[in-house]
């Protein structure tokens, strides 16, 4: 697989940018993907109704078949050639949180390509929020499957560099939008029984869906390893870096103690952690990721974070655990998920 990858630059002329879209929507109607920037991180779009495109993001990727896609729509029009009903609790949850990082799953009409949803009778569906992402659906006309635009196993790109040093002559085009706002993907709810279930936590939080919803649940499978999960994506390993990353959990005092002793094994340690903790350690290789007050901040850098440590500088990354609250709760789960090793001091 290798082919010549179009980058269109990003740019202040909106004439451009035009020309950009409409090669970009040419390109999907060829049945090729293409990737773009969305709020959360860049997505891999191809259109939802081809198979033989789908099959592209998969290849592209590396991606496991039996993962489903998330499918990205322009307007409510596109959802209902998606699904036969939109349950109420649905309707409500788009009127407030759409477009945004909130993905729904309902039952499938069946009128997406079969690959889409691995075969599942249910659908996973968003709108953006994205001035690209949504010019770029409204010219394809047509809904576009769109996982993150990452080998599969990677962090998820946030930044049209991020996609190019992983899918270069292996996808037809990477629009750039400059780097992504949210900086993790959309919050996952499983719209389809009474009381609805966050089978990922993303940009929209727990909290933000309870001031809608009288009841939302955590899939257990997030809390519980021993259940099966729902949501087939969050079985794989995810996010990892390029070395090791072990997840300190403790106070600032406990994660020196750790940089100290790994220091006297020779190991050759990489650190992101947040300004509070980096203003107290005496090492060169750190990256921060912002306030731990401000954990929006911290999920915006985080995949760029990961990606800055390079298997021939460094033996192990370590990075601090956040508090779980509010989109530190969707930081957390990646970082468990890219975490080799866990270190707590509780
Ligand atoms: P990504 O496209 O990489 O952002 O991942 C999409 C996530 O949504 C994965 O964790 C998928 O397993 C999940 N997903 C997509 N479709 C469904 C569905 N019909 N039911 C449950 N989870 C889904
Ligand atoms: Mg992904």
């Amino acid at each position: 697989m290798s082919m010549q990858t179009k980058v269109w630059k990003k740019s202040d002329n909106t004439e451009e940018m035009k020309e950009a879209i409409r090669e970009a929507a040419e390109l999907l109607h060829q049945e090729q993907v293409v990737a773009f920037p969305t709020e959360t991180v860049y997505g891999l779009g191809a259109d939802a109704s081809n198979p033989s495109a789908v099959q592209r993001i998969f290849e592209a990727k590396g991606r496991p078949s039996d993962n489903p896609l998330i499918v990205h729509v322009a307007d409510r029009k596109q959802v209902e050639q998606l699904v036969d009903e939109i349950p109420t609790m649905a309707r409500k949850l788009m009127e407030t949180f759409w477009p945004g990082p909130l993905t729904l799953i309902m039952k499938s009409n069946g009128s997406a390509a079969g690959n889409v949803t691995a075969g599942l009778t249910t659908i996973a569906i968003r709108m953006p929020d994205h001035p690209l992402a949504l010019a770029l659906l409204r010219a394809s006309e047509t809904p576009l499957a769109a996982p993150s635009a990452n080998r599969s196993g990677r962090p998820s790109p946030t930044t049209a560099e991020h996609v190019y040093q992983d899918l270069d002559g292996r996808i037809a085009g990477i629009l750039d939008g400059g780097p992504t706002g949210v900086g993790v993907e959309s919050t996952v709810l499983d719209c389809t029984s009474e009381i609805p279930v966050i089978l990922r936590p993303g940009g929209v939080t727990k909290e933000d869906l309870e001031t809608i919803l009288p009841t939302v649940m955590m899939d257990p499978a997030m809390i519980n390893e021993q259940h099966r999960p729902k949501s087939p994506g969050m079985k794989y390993t995810h996010y990892a870096p390029e070395a090791p990353l072990w997840l300190i959990d403790g106070d600032d005092e406990f994660f020196e103690n750790q940089v100290e002793k790994l220091k006297e094994e020779n190991f050759r340690i990489g650190i992101i952690a947040s300004e509070e903790l980096l203003n107290k350690l005496d090492h060169n290789r750190i990256i921060s990721c912002g306030s731990r007050e401000n954990l929006e901040q911290v999920a915006e850098r985080l995949y760029g974070a990961l990606r800055e440590f390079k298997e021939s500088d460094v033996d192990v990354i370590l990075c601090e655990a956040f508090p779980e609250t509010g989109v530190g709760a969707a930081v957390m789960n990646r970082l468990n998920k890219a975490a080799v090793k866990k270190v707590t001091a509780y």
